[in-house]
Order: structure tokens, then sequence, then C-alpha cells
């Protein structure tokens, strides 16, 4: 008779401490070997603070994770960082994290957590391989996963695997030109993606042409546009109209270059649901000449909030796909 099972798979009891680090938000949780999250918390990023603002809200959301789940044994510190980054250095400047410049963010990691490797990547590359390991994109070979939020970033899997580029910035669809004439964007150049389809951009966008929230205690946001556009608000829906046309354009554009059986979209502005989802979806069809590009799914996001701490942890559990720059 056996007392213990000795058939234990040696990868089950891998945990890794998985942190999730935006301009808005930073989560931290426990993420096991087959993407099973626990002890999930987030607190507000202090990204408009000078100094060590950043570093220490980030400690002190490390201590009362680690504290709550008992302190358990972990195999691997993985990490989504919001860019631009040098990769696989994890040296970090993030665009809306102004304590941040060349933050040596890896090492830091790696001094506070003695003996455990520590992995860092782009957090919308977390998104991806997060939806391609348990989400939307599941099961492809090819896919991009996009956000659309503050601003708009992505990662690429082709042929299975995740794709870094020289240094780890492939699958920056936010940088694509769309509109050679189009608006000046915040990377330096003009017309990109992002400087047409991220939220501010379509909230400045509406009130040049005369939005003002129906609401008038509401914000001036993404959020507020929305509503305004589901209440039949028409220069709301030609905002969003105008937002997913872009990027159902830059879709198409990709589809052509990579052949890709589906592409994921989240983030914040998806919240808008078809408002922004149709006109995308319509530009695309417009776009996509090419049987192959045509093929090309459209897909929401499916883990939502989750999805940066179940990619940061996809840098260990699935490294042989995901993870390529050693230890
Ligand atoms: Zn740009």
């Amino acid at each position: 008779m056996a007392l213990f099972n000795t058939k234990v798979d040696p990868k089950a009891n891998k945990l890794t401490l998985a942190i999730d680090i935006g301009g808005t938000k930073m989560a931290v949780g426990l993420v096991d070997a087959d993407g099973n999250a626990s002890h999930v918390d987030r607190t507000p990023s202090p990204a408009n603070q000078r100094g060590d603002a950043m570093w220490d809200a980030l400690n002190r959301l490390l201590d009362k994770v680690l504290d709550d789940a008992g302190n358990p044994e972990i195999t691997g510190v993985g990490v989504g960082c919001a860019g631009p980054m040098i990769w696989p250095e994890g040296v970090v400047s993030p665009t809306n994290i102004v304590g941040w410049r060349e933050f040596p963010l890896r090492r830091k990691l790696k001094e506070r957590f003695p003996g455990i490797p520590v992995r860092l990547h782009n957090d919308a590359i977390c998104m991806a391989i997060a939806e391609n390991w348990k989400g939307a994109a599941a099961g492809h070979q090819n896919a991009l996963g996009m956000v659309v939020s503050t601003g708009v970033g992505g990662g690429l899997i082709v042929g299975g695997r995740l794709v870094d580029g020289g240094f780890g910035n492939a699958g920056h669809i936010g940088h694509i030109v769309i509109d050679p004439e189009g608006p000046a964007c915040r990377c330096g150049g003009r017309g990109c993606l992002e400087a047409i389809s991220r939220g501010p951009a379509t909230v400045a966008w509406a009130v040049e042409e005369g939005w003002k929230p129906h609401n008038s205690s509401d914000p001036l946001d993404a959020k507020t546009l929305a509503a305004d556009a589901h209440e039949g608000d028409e220069i709301a829906i030609a905002a969003y109209r105008r937002a997913g046309w872009a990027v159902g354009v830059g879709l198409a554009s990709c589809a052509a270059l990579l052949d890709l059986d589906v592409a994921v979209i989240g983030g914040g502005l998806v919240q808008a649901g078809d408002i922004l989802m149709a006109p995308m979806k319509q530009a695309f069809d417009e776009h996509a000449g090419m049987t192959f590009v045509k093929r090309m799914k459209i897909v929401p996001a499916e883990l939502d909030q989750l999805a940066g701490v179940i990619g940061a942890a996809a840098l260990f559990a699935e490294d042989d796909r995901y993870w390529s720059a050693g230890d």
C-alpha cells in the first residue's frame, strides 16, 4: 500500500511569484505550473511621483501577498512591465511611470529574492502569451495579442513561439503607421495606430469635434465616452468608429505580414463592445484581400485583469515557448 503518491509531477509544486506593473496599477499573485492564479492583490501605481515611490509600493504589495499566502516556496519571479525597456536585462523606462528611467528592475528583484531566477518582459507581451497559454488564443500557433487602452501594445506568437525581436520589442503594433498624415505620436513618429486609437486620443478627438459628457460631472475619459455612445451620441459613436477603424486597418496589415490564425483584443477600450469591435471588423474585412489574410479571427480577450500575472508566470511555466533569454 502506497502511503505517498510517488508520481507527483515535479512541475506541479512550482509556484511563480507573478508581477504585473502598469502606469495605473500594479498586481502581484502566485501562479502554479498549470496557470492557476491565487492571492492576487492590486494597488494603484504612484506613477506620477519621482524617486522610489514605485519601488516602495511594489515591495509593500510583494510583502503583503507573500504574507497572506503563508510565505510559500517560490521557484521563480516573473514580471510584466510597461515599456520601453532594455531586454532581457530588464532595465525599464516606462513612458507613463515618471520615477523609473533606466530603472534596473530585474536586477533589483534579483537582489530582493536572492537565489531565485527573475524573468521580465513587456506587459503587452505578457498579455499575449497569457491569452495563448490559457485564454482566447489557446491552441493557436500564430497569434497576435493586443491591448487598446491608455496605450496600444501587443505581442506575437508565430510558429508556436513568442517572437522577441532583437531587443524584446517585437509586436509593437501600436507604432505601425496607419495614416502618414495623422496625428503626432508620443513615440516621436506620426500617424501611429496608438496616436489614433489610444483612449486619450479618442477622447481628445471627440472633444475637438464638440463632444461634452451628457452628465457634466462625469470625467472626460474613454468610459464616459463609451457610455454616451451607447446613449446614441453621434460624436461619441464616431470617435469609437475612428478608433476601431484604425485598429482594423492595422490588423489587416499584420495578418498579411504574418499569416495569423487569430488576433486577441484586450484593454479598457474593448469594454465599449460593438461600438469599437464592429467598425474594427468592418475595416479589417475591407482591407483583408487574400484568403489567408481574411481567415484571421478577431476575438476579445478572455483573461482580462489576470492576463498580466498569468503571462508573467508563463515565462517560467512554458519557458520553451515564451522565454528564450536564458537565466
Ligand atoms: Zn508611435
